[in-house]
């Protein structure tokens, strides 16, 4: 985490002190949010929030935890037939009706975008670039690879922490413009308030995620987490 993040005159940020912020047990019943029950999923990030583990273990377990969202995010998403032969006959087997779009929030969102690849190949990926204002916790797009044409059944937004949810609800309000028919969110990490803010402002999306935490702390970090995501991965400490 970066101690030096200052305000003014080397005083430090605390943008989420004294905001009010929901319960855990609050949110839990939200609608089309899923947190992952997987216990490989428990194990897995038992390891990952370890302030002991290295960014290179660091980024291979974000690829393997995002590789098990990939795949519960994936569950619903629509089939059309397709003829096939085998070595035997021929049969009717199926394929993914539609594109499939992977949204990874810059930087933090690569090792989740890596894992979306992994399961799914075809997976077109459109870089975003979202940093959030460490004062005001406001996200500020600086870089957008998001392509004109558009075909796709689905759009997935990846980004591992959802604290604020800032970057998150701009991410899906830029892609929404598009016209993608599903858009979801998968992250890691949510706190109560982003969570509850992300379902309320986007109430038409789906939200996955492997866990949830019990607060942000007055600079915005999600209590216990796993401190700052991007740094973790890239080893920018
Ligand atoms: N971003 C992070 O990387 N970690 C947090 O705890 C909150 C936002």
């Amino acid at each position: 985490m970066n101690e030096t993040n200052t305000q003014y005159g080397g005083r430090p940020s605390l943008p989420m002190q004294g905001v009010p912020q929901p319960k855990r047990d609050e949110v839990l019943g939200l609608p089309r949010v899923h947190i992952s029950t997987h216990p490989v999923m428990a194990h897995k990030m038992t390891a990952l929030r370890d302030k002991n583990t290295q960014p290179p273990e660091f980024y291979r377990l974000v690829k393997e935890i995002g590789m098990l969202l990939a795949y519960e995010a994936t569950a619903n998403l629509a089939l059309e037939s397709k003829d096939v032969e085998t070595p035997l006959e021929r049969m009717t087997g199926q394929r993914l009706a539609g594109g499939i779009g992977v949204t990874p929030i810059l930087r933090a969102g690569l090792g989740l975008a890596e894992s979306f690849r992994e399961v799914i190949p075809d997976a077109q990926i459109w870089h975003l670039g979202l940093r959030r204002d460490e004062n005001t916790l406001q996200a500020m797009e600086y870089y957008n690879q998001l392509p004109h044409k558009v075909d796709l059944q689905v759009c997935y937004a990846v980004d591992p922490m959802l604290a604020t949810g800032g970057s998150a609800i701009d991410a899906i309000k830029i892609l929404k413009v598009r016209g993608i028919p599903r858009l979801s969110y998968v992250g890691i990490i949510a706190a109560p308030y982003g969570l509850l803010k992300l379902s309320q402002t986007h109430p038409d999306i789906d939200i996955y995620v492997a866990a949830l935490d019990e607060s942000l702390n007055d600079r915005g970090y999600i209590m216990p987490g796993l401190g700052d995501a991007g740094d973790r991965q890239f080893g920018t400490f």
